[in-house]
């Protein structure tokens, strides 16, 4: 790993006001220095990029994904797919995301038990490239609540919760999903109706803590969401319809939650799977119009309360393909009138915290992890340049690089 110097950068740190210009030293995988004040760090032993005015920034965080989900057009066919093709599904989506600039995603279930958890170790002992990733285990359900048949593992009562989450634990997983709500796109299953206890919550919640683990939660309902409250649920997926006591009860603990509403899953859904069988009649029909307001007007309120919510969410299917998760951030500006820059802070800064390193990841900030982001544009004024790949002209991780600006002449 050799030493690297950006000079001639625009910094973007996600917890400043907007880009500094200025120079930025990587050693021994992280970032050693920054200047803001025109000064010149040291040269030497360092490769040096004249970044020209581009972007230096964290790499992004996805804070809901499912490696193993393979961009089809529906999620029965993945329960028959044999492993091992399934796994290499897992690896071309971890390579799809970091080749995306994401460089942190949170696993929000794994179709089969081990695969999340295989990648992950393969990522970290440097066999395949991806994102530094949370490895999660099947979803789990109750008989009556399952989404997906054949890739959700059913629990009924607390005691099975407690070991099929000590199971998983004991596997290796760093996460714990859990489906509360229903989906409207089952047709079965409704996004305003529960379908899970708060006992059998709450004894995944106790498990999972004890060992250190994070708890997520499919929870669309009302109900669900204030289980999750309740119940001590450390990520809240979806959150559609939130009323007035649930935003109080987040505010109330607005430092111990995270809530990510995938809100490209609902928009696309809606408005962009016509292509693939999917028309808007059909999707406004089953409720997804509604639900789509209703979140909005729901995340609105909490991100004024001061509640963190982080944009990712449920890419891999076909109208919402892995590699195209930067969507999310131009809905956070568009439909939930975030800023730009708390665009940028919820996708970098917020992502340190939701993995639990809030001094390790997602910031430009000296003694941070280097997992940057070299970018021809500045996301500050124009939020989708981040989705054109093209524009990534460097990317690396651990400060080695996963996309050498070499390539683009630099
Ligand atoms: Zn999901």
């Amino acid at each position: 790993m050799s030493n690297t110097l950006f000079t001639n950068v625009n910094i973007l740190d996600g917890n400043a006001e907007g880009r500094i210009a200025g120079e930025v030293s990587v050693a021994d995988g992280r970032i050693a220095e920054v200047a803001t004040d025109g000064a010149a760090l040291a040269r030497k032993d360092h490769r040096v990029i004249d970044g020209g005015g581009m972007t230096l920034m964290s790499g992004l965080c996805d804070a809901h994904t499912h490696f193993t989900w393979n961009s089809g057009g529906s999620l029965d066919a993945l329960a028959g797919m044999p492993v091992e093709d399934h796994t290499i599904v897992a690896v071309e989506s971890a390579r799809i995301l970091i080749d995306s600039g994401y460089t942190m995603c949170v696993g929000a279930a794994s179709a089969k038990e081990r695969i999340d958890i295989a990648a992950r170790d393969g990522i970290n002992a440097g066999m395949i490239p991806g994102p530094r990733y949370l490895a999660c285990g099947q979803e789990l359900a109750t008989p009556a609540g399952v989404l997906v048949y054949g890739i959700t593992r059913e629990v009924s009562g607390a005691e099975e919760m407690t070991r099929a989450v000590r199971e998983m634990c004991g596997q290796g997983v760093d996460t714990i999903k859990l489906i509360l709500s229903g989906e409207s796109i089952t047709e079965r299953v409704w996004a305003k109706d529960t379908y899970m206890t708060d006992e059998e919550v709450r004894a995944a919640v106790v498990e999972a803590h004890r060992v250190g683990k994070k708890v997520l939660a499919h929870a669309r309902s009302t109900d669900s969401i204030k289980q999750c409250l309740r119940q001590g649920v450390d990520v809240i997926y979806h959150a559609s319809y939130i009323d007035e006591e649930a935003a109080d009860m987040m505010e109330e603990r607005r430092d111990e939650i995270f809530v990510a509403p995938g809100l490209h899953w609902l928009y696309a859904t809606l408005y962009e799977a016509a292509d693939f069988g999917y028309p808007q009649e059909a999707a406004e029909a089953v409720g997804y119009k509604d639900e789509l307001e209703h979140s909005i007007i729901g995340l609105k309120e909490i991100h004024s309360r001061g509640v963190r919510v982080l944009p990712g969410g449920d890419y891999g299917f076909a109208w919402t393909p892995h590699g195209t998760n930067a969507r999310d951030l131009q809905h956070f500006v568009e439909l939930l009138d975030f800023t730009p820059m708390e665009t940028i802070r919820a996708a970098t800064v917020l992502g340190g915290q939701i993995f639990g390193r809030p001094d390790d990841l997602g910031r430009v900030a000296p003694g941070y992890l280097a997992d940057l982001l070299l970018v021809n544009g500045d996301p500050s004024a124009d939020i989708a340049v981040l989705q054109d790949h093209d524009k990534l002209v460097g990317i690396m991780k651990d400060g080695s690089w996963h996309k050498d600006p070499a390539a683009a002449g630099m």
